[in-house]
């Protein structure tokens, strides 16, 4: 994988090589992309859909190719790609819009005990509103989704189940197909948060099945306030906007307003084309190096973290083993078996140039649950390599000689 197209990563940490192990809460740009947003900015910045001048439809132009592309990686068609700020806006729109049409008094929402707060909290506030009741698929032992458990919720006052692909804690990929299948079996629709999966493996969501997909550009190599709301056009056709405002509309009467066609109908006020446009060409990029050779090296890398990892003494990995994307949570413990604090272990390793995530990666439901105040996480991007890991580790036994 071509590392040499990400310049940050020649950027030097506290006068040390930069490892940057934290590509689950954000990715680095790769030059395309960076070129891509100087581009917009220098030739053809224009308010797109809007004007009848030259600079407005090249803009217009390359925001709808830059759908299509979304649409052409997720095996979705454009009308059914809505271009959000990320997965958080997309998963807020979707409460909002599905919510206000769907969700009564007493009426179940599913997701499940390891959501990011972003796969919470907007469901928690329309439950709130609507007096409906927000039901927790529990984890088994080993930290993979209760399906059985799952299975036994499912029931006429489901509305919804909203769950995650990959887990952004501990890597885990979830059997969406699965979660998907039954709750179509009553005629429950599924809404993936796919905001650590389609980064690290090819996704399709209509042999998934799923209704509706969300996703953020920032965590595959595209620029941040951009994401991605996928609904099956039978969906988002009788729901309901959102947001009112620009862009959305049809016609604005003091009487009555009418709202535009999909996806614009989704799309209130100036849209981030510049932003779509870099995406655009993020997705090219992975393209060009292949999403299954993608998943393959991180697969590789994931495997090597864990191995590394468990050669050292008092490391706790969580999920060892299970089949993970992209991420790896772990814990350090004095010889005594106290638990050293991740962020004391995280400012340690900071210091030696490698970025990880500590904390409770907003997932503090999941965190409680694995009874810590929160974990380590190294997470790969396409650019990772062994070499970043042999150096966390080297770094790692470094800040554990010092802590112990
Ligand atoms: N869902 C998952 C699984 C995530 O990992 C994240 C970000 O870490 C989000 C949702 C929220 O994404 P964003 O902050 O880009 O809206």
């Amino acid at each position: 994988m071509r590392r040499e197209d990400f310049p940050i990563l020649n950027e030097k940490v506290h006068g040390r090589e930069l490892v940057y192990l934290d590509n689950a809460a954000t990715t680095q740009k790769p030059q395309v992309v960076l070129d891509a947003i100087v581009e917009g900015y220098s030739k053809w910045n224009a308010n797109v859909h809007r004007g009848v001048h030259h600079l407005s439809q090249v803009a217009t132009e390359k925001h709808e190719q830059a759908r299509k592309k979304v649409a052409e990686w997720l095996n979705a068609v454009a009308e059914e790609v809505i271009f959000t700020k990320g997965t958080t806006d997309s998963i807020n729109m979707l409460a909002r819009s599905f919510g206000d049409a769907m969700v009564n008094e007493g009426d179940e929402i599913i997701v499940s005990q390891l959501e990011h707060h972003s796969n919470i909290v907007p469901w928690q506030m329309l439950c709130e509103r609507k007096k409906a009741v927000l039901k927790v698929i529990p984890l088994r032992e080993d930290l993979s989704i209760d399906i059985e458990a799952y299975k036994g919720m499912l029931n006429e006052r489901t509305r919804l189940v909203s769950v995650a692909q990959v887990s952004n804690v501990l890597g885990i990929i979830n059997p969406v197909e699965e979660i998907i299948r039954y709750a179509h079996a009553k005629h429950i629709p599924v809404c993936v948060d796919g905001a650590q999966s389609v980064p690290h493996l090819a996704v399709d969501v209509k042999k998934m099945d799923c209704d509706f997909l969300v996703m953020s550009a920032h965590k595959m190599y595209g620029p941040t306030g951009l994401g991605v709301l996928y609904g099956k056009k039978e969906w988002l056709d009788q729901l309901p906007p959102a947001e009112g405002g620009g862009e959305m509309i049809e016609h604005v009467r003091w009487d009555k307003t009418t709202y535009n066609v999909l996806p614009y109908k989704f799309e209130a006020g100036t849209p981030n084309y510049i932003g779509s446009y870099a995406f655009s060409k993020a997705i090219e990029y992975v393209q060009e190096q292949g999403i299954d050779d993608i998943a393959r090296h991180e697969e590789e890398l994931v495997e090597y973290i864990e191995e590394r990892l468990s050669g050292l003494k008092h490391v706790k990995i969580y999920a060892a083993g299970q089949k993970k994307a992209g991420a790896v949570s772990f814990n350090v413990y004095r010889v005594d078996g106290g638990l050293i604090h991740p962020f004391d272990v995280g400012v340690l390793l900071d210091r030696q140039g490698v970025a990880v995530r500590t904390g409770h990666h907003c997932a503090e439901p999941l965190i409680e649950h694995l009874g810590v105040p929160g974990t380590l996480r190294a997470s790969v991007g396409l650019y990772n390599t062994k070499e970043d890991i042999d150096k966390l580790i080297a770094a790692l036994e470094r800040a554990i000689m010092m802590l112990e």
